[in-house]
């Protein structure tokens, strides 16, 4: 693969105890500097803002107000910029902050703009383009003309608009699981997919952790755009980033969801 997308889920991200994890965002930034650095065309898409917005802001809940979501956020997204904007400069790189809206579907100017972005930081040799939805304009998580919902399929619009050849997902679960393993503990891993179909998207429950948003089924519905566009994507267990290493390299990990 020589164009990926790399998306980072919340879970992944934010400690149980609204910390964040500093370990997992140094070594992604080592991995994709590396990545870049060998050639390749790295986009990162990163959740956690409302997770950081949390900690910085001292909140134990998710507020559950729209606008105190938007609020904590825009306060969590500096926060979480900075940090990886830290963590890159270790290896002489810098981020990019992308924040987009579902507009970039909707209007074909938008669309366009958006393109033109991508082509020019994907051209620069130091710089990593980190994206993330701008939730301060966009209106609720149910209202699906404004919103994507969550950043899963975000990403897959993200690896489709780019022409990506991998969407690697990194969540807190090492794949797709014939049902949740929390409440099925005999669950067993799926290693390959190549259709989306209702056995499929019944055994995809509700998200895991007080953090986590999409939960499954917003990544299936990422997977079937990415399958769409005929397109691969690999849904696996964040928590060591370097195991991306060994997904380009072919080794089969976590779920590869792929029509061949
Ligand atoms: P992220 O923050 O990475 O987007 P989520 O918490 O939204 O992650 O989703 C991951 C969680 O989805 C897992 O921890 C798991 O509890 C839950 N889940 C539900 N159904 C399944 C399934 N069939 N296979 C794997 N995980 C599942």
């Amino acid at each position: 693969a020589d164009r990926i997308v790399v998306k980072i889920g919340t879970s992944t991200l934010i400690r149980q105890n609204s910390k964040i994890n500093l370990t997992v965002i140094k070594e992604l930034a080592h991995v994709l500097s590396k990545l870049k650095q060998a050639g390749k065309d790295v986009v990162l898409v990163s959740s956690g803002a409302i997770g950081v917005g949390m900690g910085v802001l001292n909140i134990e809940k998710r507020p559950i107000k729209i606008s105190k979501q938007q609020a904590v956020a825009a306060v969590g997204q500096a926060e979480l910029m900075q940090i990886y904007n830290e963590a890159f400069h270790e290896y002489g790189m810098s981020v990019a902050q992308m924040l987009i809206t579902r507009d970039i579907i909707d209007y074909p100017e938008s669309h366009t703009n958006v393109m033109n972005s991508f082509q020019e930081l994907l051209s620069m040799d130091n710089t990593i383009p980190i994206v993330n939805e701008n939730d301060t304009v966009t209106v609720s998580e149910l209202d699906h003309h404004t919103k994507f919902g969550d950043n899963d399929q975000l990403s897959a619009i993200v690896t489709n608009l780019v022409d990506a050849d991998l969407l690697i997902m990194l969540s807190d679960i090492d794949g797709f699981y014939s049902a949740n393993p929390l409440k099925v503990p005999d669950a067993h891993l799926v290693p390959q997919i190549g259709t989306i179909s209702p056995n499929i998207i019944a055994a995809a429950g509700g998200h895991g952790t007080k953090y986590g948003t999409g939960g499954m089924t917003t990544k299936l519905k990422a997977a079937e755009l990415i399958l769409k566009h005929n397109q691969q994507m690999v849904l696996t267990n964040g928590k060591n980033p370097d195991i991306i290493f060994n997904i380009l390299s072919g080794e089969p990990i976590g779920t590869l969801f792929s029509k061949a």
